[in-house]
């Protein structure tokens, strides 16, 4: 059997062409307006600063604009706080990205919670998050949403599915097992503390490695025919699931690189054409 390959490369290119139309259109009925992303970076982290330019860099080649709001590595909560409200205010903006990490003395889920919800671009807050685990309407955490938006463009069948998701974390493991649960699938969440986890993936018809260790989750605990998401990178061009042998006996599988990775952003931005429609028409 010869896997499908769930390309995150191409899905975004397309849709990034799709979105530039969009773009254009609301362009002409506005008088000239885009939507505007703004995007917070804190501190001179250069991985972060590199995320924030490549999130700056999609806007662009969709016709979109971005206000980048760089502020100092010791700036505090409130300052940041102080910011983020004015960019709530702002009419112009239609998004906020706030990239994470932030610096250690500012309280991260506090800024991430100032985000006004239509603003939430990102998916970062707790009501976002409540309101999508609740099926209400809510933009979608960037990297899980870009895995759902990934599997429904190849037809991927979740409903009845049981999927096992490996990792919590606030931006990907838990907002993931509510998406997949809210698409019916019967989902299991793996963590550090989880007892027998290669039982628990050898029964999972779709697996999400979300774990952030090098090929980590091992090839010979995935059935033949399972659909597999890798949504770790790391260098040297592997993710958290080791992919090399599965090639050629599971139903689908995520590259690394060129799967789930170009996803997060493209639904950075494709939440953010979204928030500009829903003001400028
Ligand atoms: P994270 O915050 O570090 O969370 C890692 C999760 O893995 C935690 O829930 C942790 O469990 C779990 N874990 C750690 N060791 C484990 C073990 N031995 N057995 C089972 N579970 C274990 O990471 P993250 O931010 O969710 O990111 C996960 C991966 O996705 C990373 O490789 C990251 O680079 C990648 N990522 C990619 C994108 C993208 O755009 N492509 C975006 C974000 C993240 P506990 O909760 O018990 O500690």
């Amino acid at each position: 059997m010869s896997a499908l390959v769930l390309d995150g490369k191409a899905l975004a290119q397309k849709t990034e062409e799709e979105l530039s139309a969009r773009v254009a259109a609301m362009k002409e009925k506005s008088g000239g307006q885009t939507p505007i992303l703004a995007t917070i970076l804190v501190g001179d982290d250069p991985a972060s600063a590199t995320y924030v330019k490549m999130k700056g860099n999609a806007c662009r080649r969709i016709g979109m604009d971005s206000l980048q709001v760089e502020l100092p590595s010791s700036t505090t909560t409130e300052q940041l706080l102080a910011k983020i409200e004015e960019l709530n205010a702002n009419p112009n903006v239609h998004g906020i990205l706030l990239q994470h990490p932030v610096p250690e003395q500012i309280d991260e889920r506090a800024c991430f919670d100032a985000i006004a919800l239509e603003k939430d671009v990102d998916g970062v807050t707790c009501l976002g998050f409540g309101r999508m685990a609740m099926g209400e309407e809510a933009y979608g955490c960037a990297t899980p949403k870009g895995i759902m938006r990934l599997l429904e463009a190849y037809n991927i069948a979740l409903e009845g599915k049981h999927a096992v998701v490996v990792g919590r974390s606030p931006i990907l493991g838990k907002p993931m097992a509510a998406m997949l649960l809210n698409a019916n699938a019967t989902v299991t969440i793996c963590h550090s503390r989880t007892q027998d986890l290669a039982e628990h993936i050898r029964r999972a018809d779709i697996v999400v490695g979300a774990v952030g260790r090098p090929e980590f989750i091992k090839a010979d605990w995935i059935k033949d025919g399972a659909v597999v998401v890798d949504a770790g990178y790391h260098p040297g061009g592997v993710g958290d699931i080791e992919l090399g042998p599965l090639a050629d006996r599971v139903s689908a599988y995520t590259p690394v690189p060129g799967g789930v990775g170009p996803m997060t952003i493209n639904t950075l931005i494709y939440q953010s054409v979204d928030s500009g429609e829903k003001k400028l028409g």
